[in-house]
């Protein structure tokens, strides 16, 4: 298991990168366990039709570039895409968009990854506080983060009852618990994305942040569908 990770970090310094591609970090989140949403990278209009084909299930497409940080800013996101010439066109679309945004923008490809049922998003990251460490963050997605910085934060690494508590004492906690006609989201499986981040951030300190940004959160699991990690200055 832990070689394999390795390799991926490696790989990146040994290319001048301070950060994984997000398939690398896709990859790296699954290996500790993580409820990732399923990908392929695609590097033609074709195969990116194949992917989705192989897939069986709707998908969203993004672009993979070491120059692209925020993908959406970028027009590099495209949802809910669920035949072969929406996929073909998301593919070209997605392509000019980055290209107009950013036209030295080193391209990789193009993500295939399986479309999440929408839910409640939630965020679990990890900053590295200078003083305390690698520290973990949850909060819900949108603007319970951005605008009223509803967070909660525990040094790593965390145990299960740390993780309830972090769920617990965000102020929005009850739009996790049925608020307004919604399902009530299955806390043991969020509390499993944060352990296995504790895990992850723990065991590998060459990880200097790490956002799963967001996490769809159901009535019975939980999909991370955006997942970014930025490796500490070697
Ligand atoms: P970025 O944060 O780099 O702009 P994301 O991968 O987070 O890009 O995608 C932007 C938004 O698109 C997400 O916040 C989410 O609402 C939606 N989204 C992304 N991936 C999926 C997916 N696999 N299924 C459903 N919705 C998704
Ligand atoms: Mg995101």
């Amino acid at each position: 298991m832990s070689d394999q990770v390795s390799q991926i970090i490696t790989k990146a310094y040994s290319e001048g990168r301070q950060f994984l591609l997000e398939p690398e970090a896709n990859e790296v989140c699954k290996i500790y366990g993580l409820p990732v949403a399923k990908i392929k990278v695609a590097t033609s209009p074709e195969m990116a039709v194949q992917c989705f084909e192989e897939m069986g299930t709707p998908v969203v497409l993004k672009i993979v570039s070491p120059d692209i940080l925020h993908k959406s800013d970028a027009g590099g996101v495209i949802v809910g895409l669920n035949n072969a010439n929406a996929v073909r066109e998301g593919y070209q679309k997605i392509m000019e968009n980055v290209r107009k945004y950013k036209p030295d923008a080193n391209i990789i490809g193009i993500l295939v990854q399986e479309m999440a049922p929408q839910s409640t998003e939630v965020i679990v990251g990890m900053t590295n506080d200078p003083t305390f460490g690698p520290t973990i963050m949850f909060g819900l997605g949108g603007i319970f983060v951005e605008v009223l910085k509803d967070v909660s934060f525990r040094i790593a690494p965390i145990k299960r009852e740390d993780a309830y508590e972090m769920i617990k004492e965000i102020k929005s906690f009850k739009i996790l618990t049925g608020a307004r006609g919604r399902e009530p989201a299955d806390l043991d499986a969020l509390a499993d994305v944060l352990l296995g981040v504790s895990k992850l951030v723990t065991e590998r300190n060459e990880i200097a942040s790490l956002d799963l940004n967001p996490v769809f959160a159901y009535a019975k699991g939980a999909k991370v569908v955006d997942t970014r990690i930025i490796l500490a200055k070697k």
